[in-house]
């Protein structure tokens, strides 16, 4: 199972702007951070997301944080990659870039044969969605992506969910007890990459976020903070100067071991996912058949509660507690 040696001390943060962290995913450390680089000039670009309809979200360059979207978690498939190459000219470096952990490497590839100075922070990640997940959720829902007019997954405190508004209507989706969870856990959706993936931390960015899962947040914070884990003296410096000029505040400092236990759901299910590939990709053959999706909706309880069943079994064989 993963069990990265963090180099510096992990970290509970939030913005100490009380909008930015409400809005935020979780506690808006990264949208911090994006102000605080232009701010002081650090950065002439930056990556962000933009609702764009039916296409969902899409990736922007901005130059100054008057351009950033606060969108919070974008849950559906983004080739940062492809869009940076294809907008190379228009980076001006330096450059901050989110993206997920298997994103990094190649994208640092990309900025540093261009000569471009980045900061790149990952986000942690469990797994990442086709952008078939959201369609299929809002059709099922009877909501026409044409009538929707703003669209975010996460932020607005946390651990919040999806948000919807439309024409006629607003809708919530909480992001841990609604059917929107049950499509996002079941799999179902899930990019291959994920069944084999290895790394939920982003360990080669130059620091990374993630979201609280430790009963101590989950039971009292509504409304967000952010694990920080930094992994070079880069991550580390911008951290520590932003908290020296409070526009971060420090929550507390984590042990190695309560970053493990915030993700350990993700971590067995990526152990388990990479042990048994191939018995995987024959039982995914049968739930990516057009005829179990189409019922999938109405049982997708029974489903996600077999899927837990099956975890558990391999847990057991692999005496993993
Ligand atoms: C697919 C996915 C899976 C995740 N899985 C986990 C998990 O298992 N455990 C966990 O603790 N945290 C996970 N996260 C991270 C978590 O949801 C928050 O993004 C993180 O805590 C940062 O919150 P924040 O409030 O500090 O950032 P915010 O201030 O909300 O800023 C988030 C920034 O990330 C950017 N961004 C959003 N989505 C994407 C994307 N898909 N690709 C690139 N950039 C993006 C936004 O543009 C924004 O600048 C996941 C995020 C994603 C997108
Ligand atoms: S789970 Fe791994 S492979 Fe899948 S999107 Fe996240 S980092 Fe990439």
């Amino acid at each position: 199972m993963e069990n990265p040696k963090f180099k510096y001390q992990p970290r509970v943060l939030a913005s100490s702007d009380v909008d930015i962290r409400y809005k935020g995913t979780s506690g808006g450390v990264i949208s911090q951070i994006i102000k605080y680089l232009f701010e002081y000039n650090k950065i002439n670009s930056a990556l962000s997301m933009k609702y764009s309809g039916i296409k969902l979200f899409d990736p922007i360059l901005i130059y100054t944080y008057e351009d950033y979207e606060n969108t919070g978690s974008v849950y559906h498939e983004i080739n940062i990659y492809k869009y940076l190459k294809e907008n190379i000219e228009n980076i001006k470096s330096p450059i901050l870039i989110t993206c997920l952990p298997c994103q990094v490497l190649p994208i640092r590839r990309l900025l540093d044969k261009n000569n471009i100075d980045s900061t790149i922070i990952s986000l942690f990640c469990s797994n990442q969605l086709e952008k078939e997940a959201t369609y299929y959720f809002l059709k099922k829902n009877n909501i026409d992506i044409d009538e929707v007019i703003d669209f975010r997954y996460r932020g607005n405190g946390w651990p919040s969910g999806m948000q919807i508004k439309t024409i006629k209507n607003q809708y919530f989706f909480n992001n841990n007890t609604s059917k929107w969870a049950d499509v996002f856990h079941s799999q179902i959706f899930t990019l291959n990459r994920c069944f084999s993936c290895k790394d939920t931390f982003g360990i080669n960015a130059d620091l990374s976020v993630g979201d609280p899962w430790l009963y101590r947040y989950t039971k009292y914070d509504n409304i967000g903070s952010s694990i920080v884990i930094t992994h070079n003296d880069r991550g580390e410096n911008l951290i520590k100067n932003m908290y020296a000029n409070g526009t971060l505040l420090l929550i507390e400092n984590l042990a190695s071991n309560d970053v493990l236990l915030s993700q350990k759901k993700t971590l067995i299910k990526k152990h388990i996912f990479r042990k048994y590939r191939k018995t995987l990709s024959f039982l995914r053959k049968i739930i990516n058949s057009r005829y179990y999706k189409k019922y999938f909706f109405y049982f997708c309880k029974v489903h996600n509660y077999m899927l837990l069943i099956f975890i558990r079994i391999l847990k057991k064989i692999e005496g993993i507690k």
